[in-house]
């Protein structure tokens, strides 16, 4: 298990996009998916999930970075100090530029489920902001993760 991935999930152990339960807002939407959706796994974090008793680790037909990519597929509920680090950062993304550094935008992925996205980065709490621009600071100082961002962003740039 990667450091970089562990710190990163402790910095938003405690911290979400709103400090109210934006949950609320959409009766949870990010957490109703159905057996074939899952949230992207980063490097090395499925081996937290080795017994889970909410979630599966399903392969991909695809790679990020320089490992295939790995889901977690959950059953909708979860104990929440066990969520995967993408449950953490969502609906955030790391937008890479040419020559400047990364950026933290809304995750364009997001929109469909959302109801956050419409109102854009200043919307949300500055603490859980803050937090997820460190735990993308720690990533990308990590090899496999950096590579693992920067591939999403590829996989994804619409
Ligand atoms: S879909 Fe957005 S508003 Fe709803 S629970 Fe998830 S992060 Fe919060
Ligand atoms: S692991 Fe938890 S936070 Fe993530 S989608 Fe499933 S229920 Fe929601």
């Amino acid at each position: 298990m990667r450091n970089a991935v562990l710190a990163a999930r402790e910095l938003l152990e405690n911290l979400t996009p709103l400090k109210t339960d934006c949950g609320r807002l959409c009766q949870g939407a990010c957490c109703r998916g159905d057996e074939n959706t899952g949230m992207l796994l980063f490097p090395g974090e499925e081996a937290l999930y080795k017994d889970c008793p909410f979630a599966r680790v399903v392969e991909t037909d695809f790679s990020l970075g320089a490992a295939p990519a790995l889901l977690l597929v959950c059953e909708g509920s979860c104990d929440r100090k066990n969520r995967p680090l993408a449950c953490r950062l969502f609906p955030l993304f790391l937008r890479f530029r040419e020559d400047q550094p990364p950026v933290l935008r809304m995750d364009a992925r997001a929109r469909a489920v959302c109801p956050l996205t419409d109102y854009g980065l200043k919307a949300l709490d500055p603490e859980f902001r803050q937090a997820a621009r460190r735990a993308y600071e720690l990533l990308l100082e990590d090899e496999a993760c950096a590579a693992y961002l920067r591939a999403l962003d590829e996989a994804f740039t619409l």
